[in-house]
């Protein structure tokens, strides 16, 4: 998908929240219509700021304006669009013990870290705001909460009366948040004003996207690390030198897969089959060659992933750099199970054993049920869900050396996923 396509897609997503002014909404579609591919945060030719200013700062201010009511405006005073991601609040969140929220001074450095790329300066003043915004939202809705027990019995038949400007504040409110969620997408292409470097592409300095191997459903090596880059802390200028350097590890494979290690040349032969599948799966084009297909529990792109990952490894059939692979018994089998024949006609019809056919459907059924056992993913963190008492054995497993495979086969999980689990465990230890 082209960066147009991509933008484009966005926009279609955006929602204008029907509470908002006319004015306001009308602003903010010549606002979108007016955006095109080379609009970016940094850019000064095509700025989005001055976009900004000219369809959607006024009609903001009226609608802030326009609220008498009490509310904390202490966070969001002198907010105007166009400075949302040039300008640091003033004010921001504290939480107390009591989950009380309450506005204090901004400590944070006020201005940008020499080696930190402008795009991503931005993007952490807008998510100060975004922070005060939500805040304030959820602070209005709680003072308009009902009173609590007896009072709310008895003031139950009165209707909650809802003021115009304050319905019109609630939407711009949230506009302001849309229109900041969607700026996140407007990075530049790439940066020059980093020390060091002479342009540094956008992709290497921030994860866009999660990017996931070529061979697996991982998140390659640079998007993990990006993502789990811990938070700058003291050494600010260090911490974005060392964001800019993640450009130089691979965007590609995992870290199971890096090029060169076993893993790497272990399922190197997979890939063909493995993209094939995935096509399959996310119903793009092609259809399946596999007599059986596992479903993924989810359509999360890394519950997809896993599914073809699995579904290619699975041992259905030989193993071979080429998706059109001679059928497998098993799969040979599976229709004829299904269309209701017995273990020793479809053993006369395949011309096997008995045994042979009853070990093949023994199989299947373990791979089956270990796919489904091993697709359950969290949907925030992407993280495997697993029981702890199943990753208490894979441990125990583990230590008395035993073989991934047999493990896997006393648990009833993929081997995989096993794998998978090992490998965060040992992390766990370090
Ligand atoms: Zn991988």
């Amino acid at each position: 998908m082209t960066r147009a396509e991509k933008l484009q897609e966005r926009i279609d997503l955006v929602v204008i929240d029907d509470r908002c002014s006319d004015e306001l909404s009308s602003g903010f579609r010549t606002f979108l219509s007016n955006l095109s591919p080379s609009h970016s945060i940094t850019s000064i030719k095509f700025c989005i700021w001055s976009l900004i200013q000219e369809h959607l700062d006024d009609a903001f201010s009226n609608t802030m304006a326009k609220f008498e009511g009490t509310w904390n405006s202490d966070l969001l005073s002198d907010l105007r669009l166009s400075e949302v991601g040039l300008r640091l609040p003033k004010k921001t969140v504290h939480v107390t013990v009591r989950k009380k929220f309450k506005p204090v001074e901004l400590k944070v450095p006020l201005i940008k870290p020499e080696a930190m790329p402008p795009a991503n300066w931005q993007l952490l003043i807008m998510s100060y705001w975004d922070l005060n915004l939500n805040t304030a939202l959820r602070l209005m809705t709680r003072s308009r909460k009902r009173p609590s027990g007896l009072k709310k019995l008895l003031s139950q038949s009165e209707p909650q009366v809802v003021s115009r400007p304050e319905d019109e504040l609630y939407g711009a409110l949230e506009l302001a948040r849309e229109l900041i969620l969607l700026l996140a997408y407007f990075r530049p292409k790439s940066t020059t004003k980093i020390p060091d470097h002479d342009s540094v592409p956008d992709s290497t300095t921030c994860s866009q996207e999660k990017t996931f191997c070529e061979l697996c459903w991982r998140p390659t090596i640079r998007s993990s690390l990006l993502n789990e880059m811990p938070r700058p802390t003291a050494d600010i200028d260090n911490y974005w030198k060392s964001i800019v350097n993640s450009g130089r590890v691979s965007n590609r494979y995992c870290e199971t897969h890096k090029p060169g290690s076993n893993g790497y040349h272990a399922d190197l032969r997979y890939k063909k089959a493995f993209e094939r599948q995935l096509q399959v799966l996310m119903s793009r084009r092609n259809i399946s060659t596999y007599a059986i297909d596992l479903m993924p529990n989810d359509h999360t792109m890394v519950a997809l992933r896993k599914t073809a990952y699995e579904q290619v490894h699975a041992r259905l059939r030989p193993i071979s750099s080429s998706y059109e692979a001679a059928v497998g018994l098993k799969e040979k089998i599976w229709p004829l199970w299904c269309q209701g024949l017995s273990q020793s006609e479809i053993a006369r019809e395949l011309g096997v054993t008995r045994q042979a056919v009853f070990k093949a459907l023994a199989e299947l059924r373990d791979i089956v049920s270990a796919h489904h056992a091993s697709c359950d993913f969290d949907p925030i963190t992407d993280e495997l869900r697993i029981s702890q008492q199943i990753q208490d054995s894979i441990r125990i497993g583990l230590e008395n050396k035993e073989s991934p495979s047999s493990i896997a086969k006393s648990v009833g999980l993929t081997k995989a996923t096993v794998l998978e689990l090992a490998r965060s465990i040992a992390k766990l230890k370090e």
